[in-house]
């Protein structure tokens, strides 16, 4: 699949007032820095869709966008930063997990972990609320252009069997890096196929 146009909708903090639940959604979230303006960008192929940020924690509001006016995709605060205000430490902001208990038309969540770290307990906290509160998700692996393959593979094999603890199976799981590409056509063929299974 290729995305021809994508447009900003709107930003807000209350899932309530999201745009019209009647096309399929995606939403991508992940620790602060991860990546995840960067992998907005390179799918849908726009320099500054997403804004690429330096601090970490700045976009905190969900972000709507539309695609080919045949899919949403919602950027979520990224989690676990401490950077915002001197005294506020976030590490989930309850109208993102409002958001994600009850969005109606949220297909499947893009949860971006960064290739270069050992499995980190905030993701796997992450993974424990999806799994409590029955949110499909799926795991995409970033910037994996960095590190030696022997390095990354033991950071992802480390989280496959820390998910395994508490999981009969693993989810799908995506290998991306912004800077060369990659995993572009893998996500996208996904959304492509996951879209035919939205009852409007
Ligand atoms: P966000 O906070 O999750 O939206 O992360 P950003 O997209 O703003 O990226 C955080 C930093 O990581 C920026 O300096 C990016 O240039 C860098 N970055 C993001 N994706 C990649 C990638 O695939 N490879 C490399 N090498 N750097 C990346």
């Amino acid at each position: 699949m290729e995305i021809k146009e994508a447009k900003f909708v709107m930003s807000n903090t209350d899932w309530r007032k999201c745009p019209k639940p009647s096309l399929p959604e995606y939403a991508f979230i992940g620790r602060s820095n991860v990546g995840k303006s960067s992998l907005i960008n390179m799918l849908t192929q726009r320099k500054s869709l997403a804004k690429v940020s330096a601090t970490p924690g700045k976009t905190q509001l969900i972000n709507h966008f539309v695609m080919d006016d045949q899919w949403l995709l919602a950027d979520l605060p990224g989690y676990g930063y401490a950077k915002v205000s001197k005294e506020k430490r976030v590490k989930f902001h309850n109208f993102t997990l409002d958001y994600l208990r009850n969005r109606e038309n949220l297909m499947c969540t893009f949860v971006l972990i960064d290739s270069r770290l050992k499995p980190q307990a905030i993701d796997l906290e992450f993974f424990e609320f999806c799994g409590t509160k029955g949110i499909p998700f799926v795991i995409v692996f970033t910037k994996y252009d960095k590190l030696t393959i022997a390095e990354k593979e033991a950071n992802i094999t480390a989280y496959k069997e820390k998910l395994l603890e508490s999981w009969n199976s693993l989810p799908p799981i995506f290998l991306s890096s912004s800077v060369k590409g990659t995993g572009r056509e893998d996500i996208l063929d996904f959304i492509e196929e996951t879209n035919h299974l939205f009852k409007g």
